[in-house]
């Protein structure tokens, strides 16, 4: 549960990032939160017990992390994969704290003013690694995001090593080779919730196909081991640039090499689409185009003539693999935009796959935040 600020009546002097206890307008109380002095978002509930010490603090969140890497060991492990998110957030019970593993380093994440108490920070680290030093996890780090700590009121900081020596390596989903630079400037590291949804797509895809937001290659990559002809495209040169030495650590024999092209996907689509060009399998994974629900119109705007582009140039029995991260974007809206853009383009589009981010970024009853992913898999007729 989260309290914005707006709906504060009353608050004692508390500390940024200080464990708080809150109460209804009648006194009732309603549990434990982490206060932010800065963010819109006020308070972050933990429990509904009544927290009095750091040490019950910090036990409570000890435990949260033992159960969410114990949910990730209990998972059904996906094939040949080195690479999970362990701890996300208020899906976990841990609002506010990220960590992803990359093989034998993780990355850790705080994006709260309580998260990134050193106090806080150490215990947790600790306990990742007293908890996963036998499964070859050696090297912590922590990423920062200027823009977060900035709205969060916290000293700018930069990557940096916890603990261990090692900051980048070689991770695996489904048995894809990618590199990791911890230390990187700029966003590094995979899509992870896009996981299952690579191995499904592998699945569908054939003949010739197009990703049209492929940053470092995740899906264009799985896509090569299924397809005669890869085109994948992004805006991004430093993306490419790493999407082509991935492409270099799983070159096969008989695989089609892949062209990447540094384009904008509305420009490219556009002009392919005037020109005629056809595939049997096209992956929209944009970024998140509603980052608030005041810009859901022309988010929805953006999806659909991407989507009526690329069904367009579908083939009969083509395959398009279709995706929003934007939370603001329902299900239903997403899906609703597909029919239209279906009815636009006059082809029938039927479902295969009715898709979400993968299991290790829990969707919790009751948390409508942490479901935000919608991926669609479908055959055009
Ligand atoms: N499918 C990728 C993740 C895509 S994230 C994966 O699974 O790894 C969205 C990507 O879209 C980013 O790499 C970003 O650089 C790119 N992007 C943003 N706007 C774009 C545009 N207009 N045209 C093409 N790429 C764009």
């Amino acid at each position: 549960m989260w309290v914005y600020r707006s709906e504060i009546i009353s608050e004692d002097a508390t500390q940024p990032g200080a464990l708080v206890h809150i109460e209804d307008e009648r006194g009732k109380f309603l549990g434990t939160a982490l206060y932010s002095s800065s963010s819109q978002i006020a308070l972050r509930k933990l429990t509904g017990e009544r927290l009095q010490t750091q040490q019950q603090l910090l036990e409570l969140l000890r435990q949260r992390v033992r159960t969410a890497l114990a949910y990730r060991q209990w998972l059904p492990q996906a094939k040949d994969t080195n690479a999970a998110r362990l701890i996300f957030s208020e899906a976990d019970g841990l609002p506010g704290i990220i960590v992803d593993r990359y093989n034998d380093i993780l990355s850790l994440h705080s994006q709260t003013q309580a998260m990134d108490r050193p106090e806080i920070k150490q215990d947790m680290v600790a306990e990742l690694q007293t908890q996963l030093a036998s499964s070859g996890v050696a090297h912590i780090v922590e990423r920062v995001e200027p823009h977060i700590r900035e709205l969060e009121q916290l000293p700018p900081a930069e990557n940096h090593l916890l603990h261990g020596e090692k900051t980048s390596t070689q991770y695996t989903l489904n048995g894809v080779h990618f590199h990791y630079d911890a230390l990187s400037g700029q966003k590094t590291g995979a899509f992870l919730d896009q996981c299952e949804n690579y191995a499904a797509a592998e699945k569908y895809a054939h003949g010739k196909a197009l990703d049209a937001f492929c940053y470092q290659g995740g899906f264009a990559l799985h896509l090569a081991r299924a397809c005669t002809e890869v085109t994948a495209l992004d805006t991004s040169r430093p993306a490419l640039e790493i999407a082509e030495e991935n492409e270099k650590l799983n070159h096969i024999q008989g695989q089609p090499e892949i062209e990447w092209i540094e384009a904008n996907a509305f420009d490219l689509l556009k002009d392919y689409s005037a020109s005629g060009k056809q595939y049997d399998t096209i992956v929209l994974d944009p970024p998140a185009f509603a980052k608030s629900k005041r810009n859901l119109e022309t988010a929805l705007r953006g999806y659909k003539e991407l989507n009526l582009r690329a069904v367009k140039m579908l083939r009969p029995g083509g395959v398009l693999v279709t995706c929003s991260c934007s939370y603001h974007v329902s299900e239903q809206d997403f899906r609703q935009m597909l029919t239209a853009a279906a009815v636009d383009a006059g082809r029938t589009l039927c479902i295969l796959e009715m898709r979400t981010q993968s299991k290790d970024h829990p969707i919790v009853l009751g948390i409508p935040e942490t479901h935000y992913l919608k991926c669609l898999i479908c055959t055009v007729r």
